[in-house]
């Protein structure tokens, strides 16, 4: 690899945007494109998002943000130790949300895998949720 970082915030939502800039900070050296920087905003917002709002669901946690630079090739790993998911298949589904009274609109899967060009979920309930994306 040619570098990494690795980034430790509490599950507050304003993190989120805290996050989000970090890793485009450190993507910057790739010399991403306006909209490759974009894409990956997006995508690590999304899972931020989850992990702060389903992984620590009414609780305070821990998430990782985890980047290597591997020659042109972003990887990004987002980890909590929250609640996990217990079926991962049909979390990812189009508009399948577990709060739907939250105006949530189930969509931050689907969001990740189109902004991404690989995304992997790691999940057990009860232990923690890792979303590896590559660009
Ligand atoms: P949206 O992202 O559109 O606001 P959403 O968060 O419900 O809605 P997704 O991001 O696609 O939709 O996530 C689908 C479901 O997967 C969530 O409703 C939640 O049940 C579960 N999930 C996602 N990330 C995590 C996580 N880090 N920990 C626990 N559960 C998660
Ligand atoms: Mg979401």
């Amino acid at each position: 690899y040619k570098n990494y970082m690795k980034l430790e915030f509490e599950s507050k939502s304003q993190n989120e945007a805290f996050a989000r800039v970090v890793v485009a900070a450190f993507a910057s050296q790739l010399d991403p494109t306006i909209e490759e920087i974009s894409d990956i905003k997006t995508a690590v917002s999304e899972a931020v998002t989850n992990a702060i709002i389903h992984g620590y669901e009414n609780t305070m946690g821990m998430v990782r943000v985890i980047c290597t630079i591997t020659n042109n090739e972003l990887e990004v790993i987002i980890e909590d130790d929250g609640n996990g998911i217990e079926d991962v298949k049909k979390a990812m589904e189009p508009l399948y949300t577990s709060k739907p009274e939250l105006e949530r609109s189930g969509m931050g899967f689907t969001v990740m895998e189109t902004f991404m060009d690989n995304v992997n979920v790691y999940s057990e309930a009860g232990k923690g949720t890792r979303i590896e994306m590559v660009k």
